[in-house]
């Protein structure tokens, strides 16, 4: 049977383990940022280069290169901010390691910070997530008491001090910029790019903003060794474990670490015990609400960005949704579309007017009026949201309703033609 590679849940599937400050230290926490500290900024950033790690929040993005294109002796201060925000539906797996392993995540924000010369970083967390919020304020408390936050920590020149911000429910709010205008105290809308936050971001200054998972895997890889073995876990460009979030009609639904050489088969099967009820599988939707759907002949397809990408999906946040043969396929996209046409923050013409009307389209199939020319309609809308959006809201809307006409083209005409 196929198991997790445990790196960040190593802790967290120790059930003696406690998730105090000393229970992380008696693991080994903190030794890597012990070693960081003694290092440049700029060897830390190339460790977190060689190592190939890419962005679990979603974009998948190289982290190394995202950090070197922060601007420099600009005169202003660097920023990096924890996105902890997690709101993409189908995905928990952040909630999970601030809530059972809060240092593990809080040693990559601060190995990340002095990569990137910050002194003041700020989390920003999910509104909803108390006892996630209430885990990482008692761990920075703990923290700051053990002299490991503030001033010149680990006898070091680094100085750093960490500010949690609870977000108030928006999905567009995890968008890097929308967060940083949030932060700032103004509505959460996506800013116009460039500039890009590495030049100016948080009040303007130089500012990364990185997942909280892409952090959490930080101090292994500045371990001794850790570069090398991160890279083992999986092929060229698909370095590390993630966490998966597995979903839907799944016997044994559940986050699990898993190296990225693994298929979506053997992740539902396997790890996930089959489908629920000894039903058949219809569909999987990959990464995330915002990612195309794929069918059941499909997923013999390795789980990383590469080869997902390769068939015209993606990663995304590694949620995966897995629907049974029983599901009806238009109420599942009027959900999903309801969702975004409810989070779109109406900036761009295509995405507010595109998500209202594909939502108004659907609903047409299931209360009887559907028809040929409506389910072309409803692919041209979709189509015309695509790369015409400020922000990746747009193609996350219309990227699920463009795959599921493609792929279930019979099931929206079922409802006309019944
Ligand atoms: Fe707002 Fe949608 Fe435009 Fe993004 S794509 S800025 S969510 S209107």
């Amino acid at each position: 049977m196929l198991e997790e590679t445990l790196v960040l849940f190593k802790n967290i599937r120790n059930r003696d383990y406690d998730k105090s400050l000393a229970a992380y230290k008696k693991t080994g926490g903190f030794k890597s940022l012990k070693k960081v500290l003694k290092m440049s900024p700029e060897e830390v950033i190339g460790f977190v280069k060689k190592s190939g790690i890419r962005g679990r929040g979603g974009a998948g993005f190289p982290t190394g290169l995202k950090w070197s294109f922060m601007a420099k002796d600009t005169g202003k201060p660097s920023y990096l901010i924890a996105n902890a925000d997690e709101s993409e539906p189908g995905t928990c797996k952040d909630r999970e390691l601030m809530l059972k392993d809060p240092f593990l995540f809080l040693e990559g924000l601060m190995i990340g910070s002095y990569a990137v010369g910050c002194n003041h970083s700020y989390i920003y967390v999910r509104g909803e997530y108390f006892p996630s919020i209430k885990s990482l304020n008692d761990a920075v408390d703990e923290l700051y008491e053990a002299g490991l936050l503030g001033s010149s920590i680990l006898d070091s020149k680094f100085n750093l001090d960490i500010t949690i911000h609870t977000g108030a429910g928006a999905y567009i709010c995890g968008e890097e910029s929308a967060l940083l205008d949030s932060l700032e105290g103004k509505r959460g809308h996506p800013r116009v790019k460039p500039p890009f936050p590495a030049v100016s971001g948080f009040n303007g200054c130089p500012t990364s903003v990185n997942n909280v998972e892409t952090l959490a895997c930080l101090p292994f890889i500045l371990s001794d060794g850790g570069v090398e073995k991160f890279k083992s876990f999986g092929p060229e460009n698909n370095s590390g474990t993630h966490l998966v979030s597995l979903s839907g009609h799944v016997n044994r639904p559940g986050i699990y670490e898993l190296r990225m050489d693994v298929s979506i088969r053997d992740i539902i099967f396997d790890i996930g015990g089959g489908i629920s009820n000894g039903k058949k599988l219809k569909g999987v939707i990959p990464g995330g609400s915002s990612s195309s759907v794929i069918t059941a002949d499909e997923v013999d397809v390795i789980y990383n960005f590469d080869e997902l990408t390769k068939i015209g999906t993606m990663l995304g946040s590694s949620a995966m949704m897995v629907f049974d043969e029983d599901t009806d396929v238009v109420k599942l996209l009027h959900r999903i579309t309801r969702f975004y046409a409810h989070e779109s923050c109406g900036q761009c013409t295509p995405c507010r007017e595109g998500t209202h009307w594909s939502r108004q389209i659907i609903r047409d199939f299931l209360n009887g009026n559907g028809s040929e020319e409506k389910l072309n309609l409803l692919n041209r809308v979709g189509g015309n949201m695509i790369g015409t959006t400020l922000c990746a809201l747009g193609d996350a809307a219309a990227l699920p309703i463009q795959s599921f006409v493609e792929k279930f083209p019979d099931e929206f005409r079922n409802y006309y033609t019944l």
